[in-house]
């Protein structure tokens, strides 16, 4: 464990989000870490939390206004619960816990163990398929479900759980990758089994795909202004049957709405349809 300790001192990333213990801070890194890349989230933060200080600031603005500032991070559902979660806390202030943050909207078990571990000092391991793929080269044997949990567990140093899990993660991104670099490993020694690939999940190409047309869809609707599915299409040039079924997606998940003429960001200014 010193080792690995030693080599995070060394060589562990520097990002904001890690100087402070405010959980509004802290939520809103890790959902915008979700499903985009590090590099992307760590140039965007600093502007969305300065536009979005406190779950209060967020909680009062309009949904256009919060996928405005997301937008280009990409699957911006995750804007939009983490809006519903900063009305929650608001409501009922934070949970400490991370069983209790695990029932904020959009926050799953990952997010509430390093919310609750950051911000509020429980002493859990924050699991997601880094440190999956590195507990399991560890242990010689691919690790998921419960057997993942109870090793992790018994694995986080006691009184050391942010460190612990910080190191780990960043071990995982900058040396126990999928393909690992095990002669700059601080802890080859005592790892049993590098061997062990737990791929992460494919993400599909972006060009051509649903995703992308979803996210034209969305850059051109903040303005406001309602389009009907065709205004859509011929905007942005995708394929009708895409953009009908993209729309579709989006009126459900709640980014979008359908009014008279068409189609609407959410929460758009009356005055705008
Ligand atoms: S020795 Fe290799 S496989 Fe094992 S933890 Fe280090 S980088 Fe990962």
């Amino acid at each position: 464990m010193e080792a690995l300790f030693a080599w995070y001192e060394q060589h562990g990333r520097d990002f904001s989000w890690r100087h402070t213990d405010d959980p509004w801070a802290i939520l809103v890194s890790e959902v915008m870490s979700q499903q985009t890349q590090i590099d992307r989230v760590a140039g965007r933060y600093g502007s969305f939390l300065a536009r979005f200080p406190t779950p209060r600031a967020m909680a009062s603005a309009r949904p256009a206004d919060v996928l405005a500032e997301w937008s280009g991070l990409g699957y911006n559902r995750r804007a939009l619960n983490l809006q519903a979660a900063a009305r929650a806390v608001v409501e009922s202030g934070w949970p400490h816990t991370s069983s209790g943050l695990g029932a904020l909207p959009g926050v799953g078990p990952y997010t509430a163990a390093a919310v609750a571990c950051f911000a509020f000092g429980e002493q859990v391991p924050a699991i997601d398929t880094n440190l999956k793929r590195v507990l399991s080269r560890w242990v010689g044997r691919a690790l998921t479900g419960s057997e993942l949990s109870e090793q992790a567990v018994a694995m986080v140093p006691s009184g050391q759980a942010a460190r612990w899990n910080s190191a780990v993660m960043d071990l995982g991104a900058l040396i126990c990758k999928p393909v690992p670099r095990c002669e700059g490993c601080p802890v080859s020694d005592s790892c049993a089994d590098p061997t062990i690939y737990a791929p992460p999940p494919r993400q599909a190409g972006f060009d051509g795909s649903l995703r992308q047309t979803r996210g034209a869809i969305v850059k051109l609707m903040l303005d406001g202004r309602p389009r009907t599915a065709n205004q859509v299409a011929a905007a942005i040039r995708h394929q009708p049957d895409r953009v009908e079924t993209a729309l579709s997606a989006l009126v459900r998940e709640g980014i979008l709405e359908s009014v008279d003429l068409g189609y609407v960001v959410v929460g758009a200014a009356p005055s705008a349809r």
